[in-house]
């Protein structure tokens, strides 16, 4: 902050203006280096499965007639490869179209049951690829939310994608559904790795990571939660996070639950 204060001169010193100048020069930098670091680091996340993919392609191409287990290796990882550089352009594109103010939900009154069916098996053929059991525990009858489904799908299955991503092997997931305090709780837990308290009051910032040690590292980009957190937001309702380090963690969406509708009354 730099105050320039100029004073009117022959004798009696009077203050006749005031010049404020405020230039918050760290906060441009860091947001320079931020946009900088951004495109190398996104560039980079790209870069690197491309690179895998070519060189599995070109395996594929040479020995994959006369070898079938190369042929079944280099089909898996292309599409283990494939399937990370999708998440993070899909993420990337919604992360954009959120801060244009160009994501304006088009809510319904929805049932969540066929969404959550859908979501759990979808996510099943995931996890048991990696070994997880993953469980759909709905409660009867839960009352109807109001909901845009392509978003709410998209917060579930980053949920649902972090809850296998960050398991142990052998372990589980359950997405539970039910209803409290006037509530619709849509409830992901699972018996992975957990976070401390001070990294899951952090984790729905934007590019959030927890710091990875060991040789277990599972890559990612910090964006999942932090559009899921604003997705739940835009429908007005709440993200809880409950974890224990080393046993796992609890994602709860917390929806207000629509009055029923009268009978023989229709939703057009
Ligand atoms: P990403 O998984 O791409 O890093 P997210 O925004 O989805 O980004 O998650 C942010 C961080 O929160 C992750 O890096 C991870 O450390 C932590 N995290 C998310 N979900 C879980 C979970 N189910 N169990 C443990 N840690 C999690």
């Amino acid at each position: 902050r730099l105050w320039v204060t100029a004073q009117a001169l022959h004798g009696h010193a009077m203050v006749y203006g005031t010049l404020v100048v405020v230039r918050d020069a760290t906060r441009e930098h860091l947001a320079r280096q931020a946009g900088n670091d951004f495109v190398a680091h996104v560039s980079h996340e790209l870069k690197s499965p491309l690179n895998v993919i070519g060189m599995y392609g070109e395996m594929l191409a040479d020995a994959g007639e006369s070898d079938p287990a190369i042929r079944v290796e280099a089909i898996n990882v292309i599409q283990d490869e494939v399937e990370r550089m999708s998440s993070l352009v899909n993420n990337l594109l919604n992360v954009s179209k959120l801060e244009m103010g160009s994501m304006r939900p088009e809510r319904h009154r929805v049932k969540l049951d066929d969404l959550l069916r859908d979501a759990s098996q979808q996510a099943r053929a995931r996890a048991e690829a990696k070994g997880i059991r993953l469980e759909l525990q709905m409660a009867r009858d839960i009352a109807a939310v109001s909901v845009d489904k392509d978003l709410f799908r998209i917060a579930l299955n980053n949920l649902l994608n972090n809850a296998i991503k960050y398991n142990k092997p052998g372990g589980n997931v359950v997405l539970a559904a039910d209803e409290a305090d006037g509530d619709v709780v849509v409830a992901v837990r699972d018996s992975g790795i957990g976070m401390a308290p001070e990294d899951r009051a952090r984790v729905t910032e934007k590019f959030f990571r927890v710091r990875e040690t060991g040789p277990d590292q599972r890559g990612g980009h910090g964006l999942g939660l932090y559009l899921a957190n604003q997705i739940v937001e835009l429908h007005h309702g709440r993200l809880t996070i409950d974890s224990e380090p080393g046993h796992g963690s609890v994602f709860s969406i917390h929806l207000k639950k629509m009055p029923a509708l009268a009978e023989g009354a229709h939703v057009l």
